[in-house]
């Protein structure tokens, strides 16, 4: 069941790279764990899935303790200054950086463990009060701050897009989420590289492809309904 799904999302990010033009190992799907048993990662494991996302610290921990050490975690889920420390040499990529403070917390941890650790600013895209993440607006100018921490590399961007029945209605997110990455890789900052979007989930994966997404986070069409009571 597992592997079906997988199989078919994967079909389809075919499909939509094949649609643009685009390479598909331009673009990575994550498989996104989060509330699911660390029986299912190891299932997807096994037959070769090596990217995986949770959105809670303790539970990220938890998983990273029991399964096997190459597997890249993603840290996708809104993260606290006071959890950082348990995550900055477990971690692949923190996807939801949206404050100078919490890359300064980083940035601080990241160095009384020796490690660089990659990141991706936030940007609330859509501008929902509901949401984290930086506006539009500011995003240049938090780039640029958090670019002089020496143990921090700013890969890219991500946004969560609303929720919508039609998918269509994200794309201009997306493409604004493209061009402002497109912006800010011109200024040519030190320790700045807008090589990864991350942006696109079970309901607008395909449209967020077509706009360029090259990391797309894929829960629910993978491995089916969370259920958040256990
Ligand atoms: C849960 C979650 C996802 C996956 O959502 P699905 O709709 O289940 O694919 C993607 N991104 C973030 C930030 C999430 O918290």
């Amino acid at each position: 069941m597992l592997i079906e799904n997988y199989n078919d999302v994967n079909e389809k990010v075919n499909a939509a790279c094949k649609k643009v033009g685009r390479n598909r190992d331009e673009v990575t799907l994550i498989a996104v764990s989060k509330t699911k048993p660390a029986e299912n990662i190891a299932e997807l494991y096994e037959y070769g899935v090596r990217d995986f996302g949770e959105n809670k610290v303790q539970e990220m921990v938890e998983k990273y303790e029991l399964l096997p050490k190459d597997i890249r975690w993603h840290l996708i889920g809104h993260l606290q200054t006071n959890k950082v420390k348990y995550i900055v040499d477990k971690v692949h990529l923190i996807h939801s950086v949206d404050s100078v403070k919490l890359a300064e917390q980083i940035e601080k941890e990241a160095a009384k463990k020796g490690v660089i650790v990659n990141i991706l600013v936030q940007v609330n895209v859509a501008n929902e009060e509901t949401k984290f993440g930086l506006d539009k607006d500011e995003t240049i100018k938090n780039v640029e701050a958090i670019s002089k921490f020496e143990h921090i590399r700013i890969k890219g961007l991500m946004t969560i897009a609303p929720f919508v029945e039609d998918s269509e209605e994200n794309r201009k997110y997306f493409n604004n989420l493209k061009q402002l990455s497109v912006d800010i890789q011109k200024k040519n900052i030190d320790n700045v590289d807008m090589d990864f979007l991350s942006m696109g989930m079970s309901g607008d994966f395909e449209t967020a492809i077509e706009e360029g997404a090259t990391l797309i986070r894929v829960g629910t069409s993978i491995f089916g309904m969370r259920n958040y009571n256990n």
